[in-house]
């Protein structure tokens, strides 16, 4: 059985239910949702002329392999609508691997641990919240010490509680 954490985001339509959608396409009977941080709303990075995003980082166990995790998500991502054009433009969701076990995975289609994560304060503090001492593999830190050190200090406001969703 493999771990593996997942960041989920959106910027567009209804991003509630967007995350709700996400989560119950990847809840199937290879993959099953172990724990899942609160929403947190962020301002959008790099393109920061569209909407604000709300984040979620949810913890799987799966018997998938990284490889046909990622292929999962990507067609999830694409049966919800997603059109990709230009990087970090607006999306319904998008669905991205954090970690899978303590692998290093370095491809040209999968890069495990994801290669932001520990730059990002969105992404940090969910995991923080659900992974706190989960030790990043690269780095040897836990998930609390990237986000102490964490020089990203964009505001990252928690918008909703998760027990008031599902
Ligand atoms: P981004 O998430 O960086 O905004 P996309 O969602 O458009 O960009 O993803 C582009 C590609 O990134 C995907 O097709 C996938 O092959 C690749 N990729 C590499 N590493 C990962 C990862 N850890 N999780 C998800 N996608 C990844
Ligand atoms: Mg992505």
């Amino acid at each position: 059985m493999n771990k593996a954490y997942i960041l989920l985001g959106t910027n567009l339509g209804e991003k509630r239910d967007n995350l709700q959608q996400a989560i119950l396409s990847i809840s199937t009977s290879l993959i099953s949702i172990v724990s899942y941080s609160d929403i947190y709303e962020t301002a959008a990075w790099g393109n920061t002329n569209q909407g604000n995003f709300y984040n979620q980082v949810i913890e799987l166990n799966t018997e998938l392999s990284a490889t046909d995790l990622l292929q999962k998500l990507l067609q999830i991502e694409t049966q919800m609508g997603r059109i990709r054009n230009q990087k970090w433009e607006a999306r319904i969701i998008d669905l991205d691997i954090l970690y899978f076990n303590n692998e290093i995975i370095d491809t040209e289609y999968l890069k495990v641990p994801h290669p932001y994560l520990h730059v990002r304060r969105f992404t940090l503090a969910p995991l923080v919240q659900i992974a706190s001492e989960f030790l990043h593999p690269v780095f040897n830190k836990t998930n609390s010490e990237l986000l102490e050190n964490c020089s990203d200090n964009s505001e990252v406001k928690l918008v909703s509680k998760i027990e008031k969703m599902y």
